[in-house]
């Protein structure tokens, strides 16, 4: 990786953020021939991207995901041909615990075939012989053999090298602390290093992008979850495909451990913005309200005091806080443990070998933001992936770099505005 004081101080696009989706922009813009800069305030990958379940899937995704999804799938197979990350195409088995829970499978099914989807219905022999391990009683059961599974953190070492070696230049420990705004466009960030400027300026920061964009007073309607997760150590004997349930979820990890989890289990801390974006929110919050705890905390001062620390030529939350690393929700993965022992006695005798946490970025209809900023030319957003942006990052990332360079393509952009939140009018002042 580049040291900031040797790296030039102009590209044609700059990014904010060295996730997968920063690191994938990038690499399609490069191809394109463009100058591009990845920034990141720590290690490259090191926050949502290397935490997650590692799951690349269709099952369950919104019909205006999917095209992002499968055209992700061939991009995932080619990368993997040039490292090992652990991709397969393992299969993803989506159980139904009650008739509510088969009823949501099937319609999102049904939805799904009219774009001639891999996925379908299994019947109960099906589902045994696919998953022998397992004692319970599901209520149904979808199927997708293409769907896969890959190594998030070796995913994001693989990706930062690929980049490298296709000339993108990668500053990690660079915060940015504010979007460059001349004569009303976007024309650079402002570092913690000085300030680097460019044709474009991507926000891709995870959580954190809210807050860059509320730099230059643009409202990104985006809330913090924070999810749980365990590794298990090696052992013999257990599913192949991605188990998906509202009970436990589980994918077999390239070591031969498992990655566990459990879905409906993530948690929200009200904070100052819980307030400002409830109208936004609440309609998908009442629609998936047994898949989240809301807890009050010391989160709320807290974050109203870190909104007063933002700021043109001020030290701010960027800094301090290099790495998002919380703590795990301890008593949750137990009983998750405990009823994956359950279901599947082959997990009977198998240790945890490490639990972790990591805070996702959600925004109120759960479908990403790639897009332009109106009001500032030469400003662009990629965030808002709301727990799907392992699997679809690499299509994002295309999708992005055509955004960019004013190409079309049939990728899904006109679902993904942020104009479709209708925020950042003149009502929006100060929120
Ligand atoms: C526990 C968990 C499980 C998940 N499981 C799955 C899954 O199985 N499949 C799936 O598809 N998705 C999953 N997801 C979601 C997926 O991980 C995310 O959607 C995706 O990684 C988002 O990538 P990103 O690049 O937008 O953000 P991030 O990976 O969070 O990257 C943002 C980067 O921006 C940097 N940054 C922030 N602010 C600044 C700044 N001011 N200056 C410079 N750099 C900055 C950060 O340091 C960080 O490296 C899961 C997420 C979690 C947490």
């Amino acid at each position: 990786m580049t040291k900031p004081s040797s790296a030039p101080l102009h590209y044609d696009v700059i990014l904010a953020g060295g996730g997968i989706i920063g690191l994938c922009t990038a690499l399609f813009l490069r191809e394109k021939g463009l100058s591009v800069a990845v920034l990141d305030k720590g290690r490259p990958g090191y926050e949502q991207s290397s935490r997650n379940w590692g799951w690349v899937r269709t099952i369950s995704q919104a019909m205006e995901e999917l095209p992002l999804a499968v055209a992700s799938r061939p991009l995932w197979q080619q990368w993997a041909k040039e490292g090992d990350f652990g991709y397969t195409r393992c299969g993803l088995l989506s159980l139904a615990q009650d008739k509510e829970e088969w009823n949501t499978l099937e319609g999102w099914l049904a939805a799904a075939r009219t774009h001639g989807f891999d996925a379908r219905e299994l019947g109960q022999p099906e589902i045994h012989t696919l998953l022998p391990q397992s004692r319970g009683q599901w209520a149904g059961a979808l199927y997708s053999p293409g769907d896969g599974r890959a190594e998030p953190d070796l995913a994001m070492r693989f990706l930062v090298r690929k980049a490298e070696a296709a000339g993108v230049t990668i500053l990690p420990d660079t915060a940015v602390k504010s979007i460059d705004i001349q004569g009303g466009r976007a024309c650079g960030f402002e570092t913690e290093t000085g300030r680097i400027s460019a044709s474009a300026v991507v926000v891709a920061a995870g959580i954190w992008s809210r807050w860059l964009c509320k730099t230059v007073d643009i409202v990104l309607p985006q809330l913090k979850v924070i999810a749980s997760v365990l590794r298990t150590e090696p052992m013999e004997g257990g599913p192949d495909p991605i188990i998906a349930s509202s009970r436990f979820s589980v994918r077999k990890r390239m070591d031969g451990g498992y990655t566990v989890a459990q879905r409906n289990s993530s948690i929200t801390y009200v904070t100052p913005d819980s307030f400002r974006f409830m109208r936004e929110f609440m309609p998908n919050f009442l629609k998936q309200k047994k898949l989240l705890s809301v807890r009050v905390g010391s989160s709320f001062v807290e974050e109203l005091k870190q909104e007063r620390q933002f700021g043109k030529g001020r030290p701010n939350p960027f800094e301090q806080y290099r790495a998002c690393d919380p703590t795990p929700d301890r008593k949750t993965l137990a009983r998750t443990m405990q009823r994956l022992r359950e279901d599947m006695p082959v997990f009977e005798k198998t240790r945890v070998a490490a639990m972790w946490a990591g805070v996702i970025d959600v925004v109120p209809d759960a479908l990403p933001i790639l897009s332009p900023v109106a009001r500032y030319p030469g400003l662009f957003v990629a965030t808002g992936f709301s727990a799907h942006g392992f699997g679809v990052g690499p299509a994002a990332g295309k999708l992005m770099a055509n955004l960019i360079a004013g190409e079309q393509d049939t990728l899904g952009r006109e679902h993904f505005t942020l104009e479709r939140f209708g925020c950042n009018g003149e009502a929006s002042a100060g929120r």
